[in-house]
């Protein structure tokens, strides 16, 4: 049984095995960067993989005056972002903190690079 907190899954043994090699190979590397434990690490994986699942639902639809307009393949509907007194704001989500505003930024942040080497 695991511990308070936590809760398990079974996997492949083979897969077990991968994942402890591939831990101790960059056990130093990781513990620099905070992760201390084969758990640890597992989670990180888990999580970064869930993280870009997420980001792979939005497309960058287009960009009027400051409104970038997001395609959400999850909830089936366009998204507008205001970008407005330096924060990015969302209709859908109604917050300057969701998925929405943090890929916005992202496209905001490249424009800005593109039109400078113009
Ligand atoms: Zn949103």
């Amino acid at each position: 049984m695991p511990r308070a907190g936590f809760k398990s899954v079974t996997i492949k043994e083979s897969t077990y095995r991968e994942l402890e090699e591939t831990y101790r190979r960059e056990k130093e590397m990781l513990a620099q960067e905070g992760v201390g434990s084969l758990t640890a690490f597992v989670t990180r994986i888990v999580a970064n993989h869930l993280r870009e699942r997420e980001k792979a639902r939005l497309r960058h639809f287009n960009i009027y005056e400051n409104v970038i307009r997001i395609q959400d393949a999850k909830i089936k509907r366009l998204v507008d972002v205001d970008y407005r007194n330096n924060e990015m704001f969302c209709n859908y989500c109604h917050s300057t903190e969701c998925l929405h505003t943090g890929f916005a930024w992202g496209i905001y942040r490249k424009q800005r690079v593109t039109r400078r080497s113009d």
